[in-house]
């Protein structure tokens, strides 16, 4: 039996990203026996201490490795870096990835600041064409208007994520179930999808959605909703499918 009932993990990171320990071959083997049919590679991009360089990601976009049996997608975890929203990684190079998250590390390039300031680094992300995915944007330390939040999601055809280390008991990030269960009330109410990620740092983890799942039925979020169980559906919010 697998613990993974979902068909989508597009939030992982490999040895590359400094801090994680699976190389992208032993990441994508476990994605694989987690019964995912789509996969993705985001290792943080260079704001982050000890993150790889620029080149790495030159590479990557050049030779993207495929496996059998899986989709595996080439991306990155960008750095919000200012109240405008500006990433820490050109267009030019943001447009050969297949999948771009953008999120808020608060002290890595980023300054926490009042909720219309956050709010307004979130929303300048989302409008940036080649960002895909806002990641874990439920930290009670960087406080957001989630409603401006969501509605710029839908506008812009980007995906909130639902973060499971967000989810995990012990997790450094503020408040993040009280956050997560607003996002998920406007997304209901909006009848707007939302996509769970492992987030894994570790191939134990790739596929991990357990504590997001629980979370998603404890506060009747619709099945139909949950990107990660249609892939075709998932795919039309993506670069590489664009
Ligand atoms: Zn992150
Ligand atoms: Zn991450």
């Amino acid at each position: 039996m697998s613990r993974n009932i979902y068909k989508a993990d597009l939030h992982t990171h490999t040895v590359a990203s400094g801090h994680a320990t699976g190389t992208i071959e032993e990441m994508a083997d476990a994605a694989k026996k987690a019964g995912l049919e789509i996969y993705g590679i985001t290792d943080h991009a260079v704001t982050m201490p000890g993150t790889c360089s620029m080149e790495y990601f030159e590479d990557m976009v050049e030779n993207k490795k495929q496996f059998e049996g899986i989709d595996v997608l080439y991306g990155v975890e960008l750095n919000i870096i200012d109240y405008d929203g500006t990433v820490d990684m050109d267009n030019s190079i943001l447009k050969k990835m297949d999948v771009v998250i953008a999120s808020i590390h608060a002290g890595i390039g980023y300054e926490p600041g009042y909720i219309d300031e956050n709010t307004a680094a979130v929303i300048g992300a989302i409008r940036n064409p080649y960002i895909n995915i806002i990641g874990h944007p439920d930290d009670g330390n960087i406080p957001l208007n989630y409603s401006a939040v969501i509605e710029g999601a839908i506008n812009n055809n980007t995906i909130i994520e639902i973060n499971n280390n967000s989810l995990t008991p012990g997790c450094w990030r503020g408040n993040t179930r009280e956050n997560i269960r607003r996002i998920l009330e406007l997304c209901k109410k909006n009848d707007y999808p939302v996509l769970i990620d492992s987030d894994a740092h570790c191939v134990e983890n790739v596929g991990r959605h357990v504590e997001s799942m629980k979370f998603l039925k404890e506060n009747e979020f619709p099945r139909e909703l949950i990107l990660n169980y249609y892939p075709e559906r998932l795919k039309k919010f993506l670069n590489k499918y664009k």
